[in-house]
């Protein structure tokens, strides 16, 4: 048999492998996504183009790093040409990293002089100018990424980011480059290569750039960024005629059960939809993670209302708060812990609702769709139609059976969860 696996992608948390996955499926590769570091019996079937879905986003660099190589060699062994570490359109890592510590050990391992860096995803807003990352019209240090839970972002200067997480020197591709098209990208690239760069954001700030990018990238062992940045890769393997063109599906058949919203997001896209279903009337439960601290509330007490509330319409389950809010549960349990109980909650909750029929899940925030997917035991998914820039539904591989939308906090309309349901036939 031949291989038929081309790009091999690993992304540090579940909707930003979803949003890839998507990425590529639509620009007409046979993509499937994995869910966590493939073990021995894991198959990729005939997909050309796999996407590992990490939790390694927030977690121990160290821990990251190896479960990012641990990827990586599985990916290699079954063939893949070239490599894409995926994090976020907003960049988002600690102090700390991960994303320097994993970008550097993947080109220690891939044998790779110099990678680019390029979280651009004009269509989501995220564009690249002189280094800096814009969100819609602010900077990423002045818009709600400065408040993340997990991750808040004080600093647009990708190039500085990036320099304080890693030995690796850094350096920029700037639009003018871009703009001139793939010789001048890399006649650049080789340039920074001999004055010792190893990695180098990229300005973008349209789609036409991302796709001069991907065609610079014919080639390219490893490229690193958002999923916009594997737009324009597909097309170099079309032109070998190595793939064809997969249409993406426009509806999906869903198995048959009941549905369910589950937001653990505090990104402000997300408290816009809670909102919207709130006004909408759609039953709607809020989990307050101090009481769920001190006992007061149960997943126990939260699935009966779930049961008791559900009609063929989803109810709302949600954590999702404004900053000061979030701000001052942090200080009071700690950051992680904060984020860990609610993570776990709405895990042990998911599990309780499959167990009662529930096979449709719309779930918001990346962590939390990467805590509920795990605890339903998920293993690979099939990507379905979009319902947003980024967001697919998907259909389980293997048991369980689930629709899933897993949704990054900060993509989707007001109406998302309201609408995105329209798309599921029975
Ligand atoms: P996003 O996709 O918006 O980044 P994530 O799920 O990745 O969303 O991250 C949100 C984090 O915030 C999760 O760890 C979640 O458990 C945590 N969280 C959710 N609600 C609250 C809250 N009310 N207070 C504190 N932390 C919260």
């Amino acid at each position: 048999m031949t291989n038929s696996l081309l790009i091999g992608a690993i992304a540090d948390d579940l909707t930003g492998a979803t949003d890839l996955a998507l990425m590529l499926a639509r620009n007409g590769m046979k993509t499937v996504q994995v869910i966590g570091v493939p073990t021995e019996g894991t198959s990729f079937g005939d997909a050309e183009a796999v996407v590992i879905a990490l939790k390694s986003r927030t977690i121990a660099a160290d821990d990251a790093v190896a479960m990012s190589l641990a990827s990586a060699m599985a990916l290699q062994a079954a063939g893949a040409e070239q490599f894409i570490f995926k994090y976020c359109s907003t960049f988002d890592s600690t102090a700390a990293g991960n994303i320097g510590p994993v970008a550097e050990a993947l080109m220690d391992f891939l044998d790779v002089p110099i990678a680019i860096a390029c979280p651009a995803f004009p269509a989501a807003g995220r564009s690249i100018y002189q280094g800096h990352l814009f969100v819609g019209s602010a900077l990423l240090s002045d818009s709600p990424m400065r408040d993340h839970p997990l991750t808040p972002m004080r600093d647009a200067n990708l190039v500085r980011v990036l320099q304080a997480q890693t030995s690796a020197r850094v350096g920029l591709i700037p639009l003018d480059i871009v703009s001139a098209g793939p010789a001048s990208i890399n006649a650049l690239l080789g340039k920074a290569q001999q004055a010792g760069f190893r990695l180098m954001i990229a300005d973008a700030v349209r789609d036409a750039d991302l796709r001069v990018l991907g065609s610079a990238l014919a080639g390219a062992r490893l490229v690193t960024g958002g999923s916009g940045i594997a737009m324009g890769l597909p097309e170099n393997f079309r032109q070998q005629g190595r793939i064809g063109a997969e249409p993406v599906p426009e509806r999906m058949a869903a198995p048959k059960g009941k549905p369910v919203i589950l937001a653990g997001s505090c990104s402000t896209a997300t408290r816009g939809q809670v909102q919207a279903a709130i006004d909408a009337g759609r039953p709607a439960l809020r989990i307050v993670p101090a009481d769920v601290a001190s006992g007061v509330q149960s997943v126990a007490d939260v699935a009966n209302w779930v049961l008791k509330h559900t009609s063929t319409k989803p109810v709302l389950v949600y954590s999702s708060d404004e900053p000061d809010a979030v701000l001052a549960v942090q200080e009071k349990l700690g950051r992680e812990e904060a984020g860990l109980l609610v993570e776990q909650l709405l895990a042990n909750l998911a599990v309780i609702l499959r167990d009662n029929g529930f096979t449709r899940f719309v779930v918001a925030g990346g962590e939390t769709s990467g805590a509920v997917v795990a605890a339903l035991g998920v293993q690979a998914l099939q990507i379905g139609p979009e319902i947003a820039p980024g967001v697919p539904w998907t259909r389980s591989i293997g048991e369980p059976d689930l629709a899933l939308a897993l949704k990054s906090g900060n993509f989707g309309a007001p109406d998302f969860f309201l609408t995105a349901w329209d798309l599921l036939d029975d």
